[in-house]
């Protein structure tokens, strides 16, 4: 049997997306910026819900549907609750659905600025497997975080893909993006 050395590393982003959309006041496209805040609405039993995004440049603010007319008994009375507390989780949780954003704005900013944290320190071992926890889409490769965590260039992370020195599981490739839960074999030892 051999040793398997995990190591676990974080990926957190250190900043929420910003959205590009048309402004009214700038008379172009900017980048509007979450502001934190969720906007509440209740019309006798009916609540509308938004996220509100703020243009870089004016006041001008685009309010980001997250729920439209639905009946306060509907919706679970402790996520209520935080949109009234403007929550920071749910805030960032719904300022990370990059994918609805994108289909109501113009385009989301990619590369989130992100800081990787190690959670175990050990050290150099012959064949290692590496535990990404990463909350959020931050758009980051496999092969830029790789060559951080190892303190190694990119193109000595590619030639050391080239001669299958990784095992990535879920089955994808150095040039996708991070996901959570992704795990990172590297054997032999890269130092070298
Ligand atoms: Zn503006």
């Amino acid at each position: 049997m051999s040793l398997n050395y995990v190591v676990k590393y974080e990926v957190i982003a250190q900043e929420k997306p910003n959205v590009i959309r048309h402004c009214r006041n700038c008379k172009r496209s900017t980048e509007y910026v979450c502001s934190d805040k969720f906007r509440v609405n209740a019309n006798q039993k009916v609540v509308d819900i938004w996220l509100i995004y703020k243009c870089m440049h004016c006041e001008s603010t685009w309010n980001y549907p997250i729920l439209s007319r639905v009946h306060v008994n509907r919706i679970d009375p402790i996520l209520h609750q935080k949109f009234m507390n403007n929550d920071q989780e749910t805030i960032w949780y719904y300022a990370f659905q990059i994918n609805k954003l994108r289909k109501l704005c113009d385009d989301v900013s990619k590369n989130i600025r992100y800081e990787i944290r190690k959670k175990k320190s050990e050290s150099v071992p012959n064949e290692m497997t590496i535990r990404i926890c990463c909350k959020y889409d931050v758009g980051l490769r496999i092969d830029k975080l790789l060559a951080e965590i190892l303190g190694i260039s990119r193109s000595k992370v590619n030639t050391m893909a080239k001669a299958e020195r990784f095992l990535l599981y879920p089955n994808v490739t150095m040039k996708d993006k991070v996901i959570d839960n992704l795990q990172i074999t590297v054997k032999g030892n890269w130092m070298l």
